[in-house]
């Protein structure tokens, strides 16, 4: 079941709304008539990748990872060998994030405290056995900042992985592949544990 009609999740998407709409970001939701983000993928994904915050494409549609870096995340998936009912994505700040020139700016580290709870409730909703970070602000929400490219930890008794985020690799005209590395040992040492049906 997707997340946004998941009725497991239905209770922690009502608080991200209301908690969001209390925060000075929803200005730029209002202001750009975007959306709150919620997130995207399988109520029960065991590989769950957490982002930053929406952009532009985003905003506008009203889910996570739709635009470029969405396209790229897409293809880590396909070179991961996921298939759609293993894995979900979630953003650690449900709003974009604006610059006072309208551009995109990263969450603060205020702005990813404050969604840190719900970030927290999504969590533990879908359970996940193996989070992925992705990019800095995503390892900030953890204290996880120190993490090295393709490194992994435990954190709350789950598989956690640090990758750069794709809008990186776009900037510097590479797919990534090669940080993957780690990862697919993870999920491969990890399926061999669990034996899962399709990971
Ligand atoms: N970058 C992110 O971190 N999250 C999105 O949803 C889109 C781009």
């Amino acid at each position: 079941m997707e997340l946004y009609e998941s009725v497991k999740l239905a209770k922690v998407r009502e608080e991200l709304i209301t908690h969001a709409k209390k925060h000075a970001l929803y200005k730029n939701v209002t202001d750009t008539k975007g959306h709150i983000v919620f997130g995207r993928g399988s109520e029960s994904a065991k590989i769950l990748f957490i982002g930053e915050a929406p952009g532009f494409s985003e905003n506008e549609i009203g889910k996570p990872f739709v635009g470029r870096s969405g396209k790229l995340l897409e293809e880590w998936v396909v070179e991961l060998g996921l298939a759609k009912e293993d894995y979900a994505i979630i953003n650690v700040a449900p709003i974009i994030p604006l610059s006072e020139e309208k551009k995109i700016r990263p969450p603060t580290p205020e702005e990813i405290q404050y969604f840190l709870p719900i970030t927290m409730k999504m969590i533990g909703e879908i359970n996940p056995e193996v989070i992925v970070m992705l990019g800095k602000s995503a390892a900030r929400a953890f204290g996880k900042e120190t993490m090295r490219c393709g490194e992994s930890t435990i954190y709350d008794g789950k598989k956690m992985s640090f990758i750069y985020h794709p809008a990186y690799y776009l900037r510097n005209g590479r797919k990534g592949f090669e940080d993957l590395t780690n990862l697919k040992k993870l999920l491969a040492e990890h399926k061999e544990t669990k034996k899962y049906a399709t990971l």
